[in-house]
């Protein structure tokens, strides 16, 4: 069932996206060359507690960490630890907060230091994908017309968008329904004022397959190419939507 939020309920997230928001921003300028991933998590955890929230992915279906770091060929779920970031990385961060029981959910993916052409333009293109997915998240569309935009934007430039793994609904749960697939799928759900969705483009250099990794969390490009992922938390209102973070 997909749940309608109140204005109220929209205030909550709105609040809680802007937090979500800087602390991201902390996050986008600790990714650089010599960072353990694991610290990302550590200043993830602190910056949460120190504004109030509680980071949305620990211990969400067992998910060990506070954040998810998935780098080059890694899509999502990747699991900070050990790994040590170097000159030519491209890294996702993807990171949700929750604030009086309300959930937002954000990501960006970022190069470190000089990073080929190729991976450049897949980081530029994962996010124009998801700008255009949000052009067409308006009360009266449907949630297919943001599906074949992030599609067609994508695969018109070369790429190709992950299947196996979804944009959503967010609010009061950090995934509720609808699905959101970034690839036609058909005509889908109306959308309505008061809908929360998570929109969230995985977008690869090579084949849209993916694999998952022996721990069972981290999902790999099949093909080894790299891969970039973007996300925006959105409420759809009578006009364009509103981006809460
Ligand atoms: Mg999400």
């Amino acid at each position: 069932m997909v749940i309608i939020k109140s204005d109220e309920e929209i205030a909550i997230m709105r609040k809680c996206g802007k937090i979500l928001a800087a602390i991201l921003d902390r996050l986008r300028g600790e990714v650089r060359e010599g960072i353990k991933t694991a610290e990302l998590d550590i200043n993830m955890a602190e910056e949460s507690k120190e504004r109030g929230v509680t980071p949305s992915f620990k211990n969400y279906h067992g998910f060990p960490a506070n954040l998810c770091i998935s780098v080059n060929d890694e899509i999502v779920h990747g699991i900070p630890g050990k790994r040590i970031l170097k000159e030519g990385d491209i890294v996702s961060v993807d990171v949700g907060a929750k604030l009086n029981g309300f959930h937002t959910d954000a990501a960006i993916t970022v190069g470190v230091g000089r990073i080929t052409k190729e991976a450049e333009d897949l980081i530029g293109v994962t996010e124009g994908s998801l700008k255009s997915g949000i052009a067409q998240a308006v009360s009266g569309a449907h949630v297919g017309d943001i599906s074949s935009a992030i599609q067609h934007y994508v695969e018109s430039r070369g790429f190709s968008v992950v299947r196996e793994y979804t944009g959503h609904g967010v609010g009061r749960e950090l995934h509720e329904e609808p699905q959101i697939p970034n690839f036609s799928f058909g005509k889908g759900l109306l959308l309505r004022k008061g809908m929360t969705l998570a929109i969230e483009p995985m977008v690869n250099v090579g084949d849209w397959r993916t694999r998952l990794a022996a721990n069972r969390w981290t999902v790999l490009t099949a093909d080894g190419s790299l891969s970039a992922h973007f996300e925006h938390t959105i409420a759809i209102t009578d006009k364009e939507a509103e981006i809460l973070v």
